[in-house]
């Protein structure tokens, strides 16, 4: 008990002093008790008093409390025969019954009053110390302890040392009443007047906390000076403990009035605002924020959360800057559909007439449709649907497709663009503690649509991106899940939402890089490139009409001739799709509209010369078609992105030692290809009259034009062969024979992928026969019947067969270097 006094200390201090005076009156009582005689050793004898949890020093006058019968009988005797007793402290407090090995051997001369009974049945008497003594032997006793003992007598002299020594302690002890709230301030005053050392270091020692073995301690230090240095030192270290709960206590002291404070100026801004009339439109807008709310139709779970987040909101000031963000939060979840939703139309025929009406073709991807319709239809409640996937090049009506779906179905139509998306929280947020956090995209999308099942658009899943942010694929994965998706988890959001109802709609360019995992959950649709009969009717039918409506020329009787359309589809577009048509009969649209806004005269019919003349020149040329026959070109069909394209190879013999290099940004399977090209070539030597020294000394360049598009794949196989062979043997290579195939060692050519988009390219340019391999024979199925009547296509087994088809007879003379020439550009990487 080191910062205080321990509860006993404190009710015998207060006792002392509040009973002053009836303490004063029996301590003169106490004083006609003398003190014990000294035999003719010097000692005294006298019943002993074990002391549990005390030291008496002489001269205190302390109230004991007694309870252990040996303690009281000592007690009554002592006092019955007018003697003193000597009061020892015990090493344990805990022992019940001590031993006089339990005790100390220095304790005090005591005398003792009458036993006082308490009220609270406990047993008390007053005692007071008269001299320290050191017991020499305990006598045999009967109910009590009896003990001889030595009397230890303290000089009285004063030296200056002392002096010091004293006004040192009664200085700390002084700090030590001011900061000891549990010692009264009379404490100092009494100290202040004791003259005597020894007493003033024991009235000290008695009146601290402190422990009982530092007391028996001080007790046992009969020099007056160490005492005293002894003292201090012990005050010294309970100054410092006072202290430091000191500093503790105001520091919490500091900050409960903190927090006090802060409550009493917001009381005050409560109050302020009131008197301004604020605190009532704050407290409108938590009950209109409340009402709507209630009416979101929020799932329980949703609304609970909602009603605390709004009674978190309630507690703020309305001007502390959290509640933007609690508001912003609770916006979401008002705003965000939870119930409302369309009814779905699904009358087929309906279906049928409108997905007819807005497009052109398209059989397979209608007629998919209308499964669907008709399968909702016959089982409405089951929800989970396959995930259709709309694969094709750009501008080929996917998209436009999904709008028409949904107007089919009375479906809200939404739709949301993944392309470059790298990040999850893109897709599911941000958690809220993010500053400026929202909803992913998927959220976003479903707020704006308003219902709970709308037809929702993903577009692009094939540009998904993935970095260290975490796999934007995996979060998609729960979205289209049906098994998942009932219970989606945004991390702005923080309670599932329901996406079951929704119909997701995706669109890629293509499959490829689409995460397998994603893939498996779909359907795919693919939406072939488009011919050009077939863009000319989407012109006619759709394009241009909407185009003329679109620029407010539909009053006037203006058509597209057919010769105008050929000429845009060729000079001025270069795709699969239609969308680049589509602007330009805008642009056509508009230069004829700002002509009728100046009041001159406009054309009924817009025709091939009239493109030119609003277009402006050509952008590309079918030359594929017109190109001279050269040594070393070949050409190839290339599948892209948008689509099908041709695309030439080019060879080149220069002198040198039998090096291969090839160029073009080529990947790695095309290079392979080509060296697989070159060793057929080798291994035929023979037969293509080619010394073999030959290709020791030449070295062999092999390029594929437009060199900053990656390009891949083994389809070029045989084209490169032919372009090598072509070289070799100076036979010019047919320029109007386009070709696709995978070559082996043995010459063999093998299927490849892509085929349909291929040939409607070549047909696109205006080439005449194409040469597949035989194995790509089934896929001649999806070409229209149109292009296959005008394109001869050639099914081959072997090069032998490919090489007589596109290589001239005879050799001509032999040139060097081959003219580059340029292909129409495309967009995206070949294969
Ligand atoms: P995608 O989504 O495949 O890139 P879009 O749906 O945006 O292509 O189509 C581009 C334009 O071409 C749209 O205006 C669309 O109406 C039109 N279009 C494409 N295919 C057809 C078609 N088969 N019938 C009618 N219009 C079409």
């Amino acid at each position: 008990m080191m910062g205080g006094m321990s509860g006993q200390d404190y009710r015998e201090w207060q006792l002392r002093s509040e009973f002053a005076e009836v303490l004063g009156s029996r301590t003169e009582e106490l004083q006609k008790i003398p003190d014990a005689t000294l035999d003719k050793d010097g000692l005294i004898t006298c019943a002993v008093l074990p002391l549990r949890d005390l030291v008496v020093f002489p001269r205190m006058v302390t109230p004991l409390f007694v309870g252990r019968e040996s303690a009281l009988s000592a007690l009554e005797f002592a006092h019955g025969a007018g003697q003193t007793v000597i009061a020892v402290a015990q090493k344990n407090e805990d022992k019940a019954e001590p031993s006089i090995a339990d005790l100390f051997t220095v304790g005090c001369e005591t005398v003792v009053g009458r036993v006082l009974h308490l009220p609270e049945g406990e047993t008390t008497v007053l005692a007071q110390g008269r001299r320290r003594v050191q017991i020499v032997e305990y006598l045999p006793g009967e109910s009590f302890l009896r003990a001889r003992a030595r009397p230890v007598y303290e000089s009285t002299e004063h030296s200056r040392e002392t002096e010091a020594l004293m006004r040192a302690v009664l200085a700390l002890f002084e700090k030590v009443v001011q900061l000891n709230r549990s010692l009264p301030d009379d404490a100092y005053v009494f100290a202040l007047n004791v003259e005597d050392p020894g007493w003033l270091a024991d009235l000290i020692t008695s009146a601290l906390g402190v422990p009982v073995p530092d007391r028996q301690r001080m007790l046992e230090t009969f020099d007056i000076e160490l005492r005293l240095q002894r003292l201090s030192v012990m005050l010294g270290r309970e100054l410092d403990v006072l202290e430091l709960e000191n500093r503790i206590h105001s520091k919490v002291q500091s900050e409960v009035d903190r927090s006090q404070r802060e409550y009493y100026l917001r009381e005050q801004m409560k109050a302020i605002q009131t008197e301004l009339g604020e605190q009532d439109a704050w407290s409108e807008e938590l009950t209109e924020v409340k009402d709507a709310v209630l009416k979101a139709g929020m799932p329980e779970e949703v609304q609970t959360k909602a009603l605390k987040e709004l009674e978190r909101m309630g507690q703020m000031p309305s001007m502390a800057p959290e509640v933007a963000i609690v508001r912003t939060y609770l916006d979401w979840l008002i705003e965000l559909p939870w119930q409302k939703q369309t009814e779905d139309n699904l009358d087929l025929k309906r279906a049928t007439g409108v997905l007819n009406r807005q497009h052109y073709g398209l059989p397979k991807a209608k007629e998919r449709i209308l499964e669907y319709l008709a399968v909702r239809s016959l089982a409405p409640k089951k929800q989970k649907q396959p995930i259709l996937c709309f694969v094709g090049p750009p501008g080929t009506g996917k998209t436009s497709l999904g709008r028409s779906i949904a107007e089919t179905l009375g479906r809200k139509f939404v739709r949301v663009s993944l392309g470059g998306v790298r990040d999850e929280a893109e897709i599911r947020g941000h958690r809220r503690t993010y500053i400026g956090a929202l909803p992913g995209r998927v959220l976003q999308t479903m707020r704006r649509a308003g219902v709970i099942n709308p037809l929702f658009m993903l577009d692009e899943i094939d540009k998904l991106g993935m970095d260290f942010r975490g796999d934007p694929a995996a979060a998609l994965l729960e979205v289209l899940d049906p098994e998942q998706n009932y219970a989606f988890d945004d991390h702005y959001l923080d309670v599932p939402y329901d996406l079951s109802r929704v119909m997701f709609i995706t669109t890629a360019n293509t499959l490829g890089p689409i995460p397998p995992a994603l893939l498996d959950r779909m359907e795919v649709i693919e939406f072939p490139g488009y011919i050009e009969q077939e863009k000319i009717a989407i012109a006619n039918q759709f394009l241009v009409p909407r185009q003329l409506e679109e620029n407010g020329l539909s009053r006037f009787p203006i058509a597209f001739g057919e010769d105008a359309l050929h000429r845009m589809i060729r000079g001025y577009t270069w795709e699969a799709g239609v969308r680049n048509l589509d602007r330009e009969i805008a642009r056509v649209c508009r230069k004829v509209a700002r002509r009728k806004a100046e009041g001159r005269k406009i054309p009924d019919r817009i025709d091939a010369p009239a493109v030119a003349k609003y277009l402006g020149p050509q952008q590309f040329f079918q030359l594929e078609a017109e190109k001279q026959d050269e040594i070393g070109v070949a050409t190839a069909l290339a599948w892209t992105e948008n689509g099908g394209d041709t695309m030439p190879v080019e060879v080149v013999l220069l002198e040198g030692k039998g090096n291969i290099q090839i160029t073009g940004q080529i990947g790695e399977v095309m290079q392979e290809s080509a060296q697989a090209a070159m060793s057929y070539l080798k291994s035929r030597a023979k037969h293509f009259l080619l010394e073999p020294q030959r290709f020791e000394k030449t070295d062999v360049h092999i390029h594929i034009p437009e060199g900053a598009i990656p390009k891949d794949g083994p389809s070029a196989g045989i084209t490169m062969a032919t372009a090598l062979v072509s070289a070799f043997t100076s036979r010019k290579a047919r320029r109007d024979v386009a070709m696709t195939g995978e070559i082996t060692l043995r010459g063999r050519v093998l299927p490849v992928g892509g085929v349909r988009d291929k040939i409607l390219a070549a047909h696109r340019v205006g080439l005449k026969n194409v040469i597949i391999p035989r194995h790509n024979e089934k896929d001649l199925i999806e070409i229209p019947k149109n292009v296959r009547q005008e394109l001869k296509i050639i099914l081959v087994d072997h090069i032998d067969d490919v090489l007589r088809r596109a290589l001239h007879k005879e050799s001509s003379i032999p040139r060097k270097v081959g003219r580059k020439k340029r292909a129409p550009k495309a967009a995206a990487g070949k294969k």
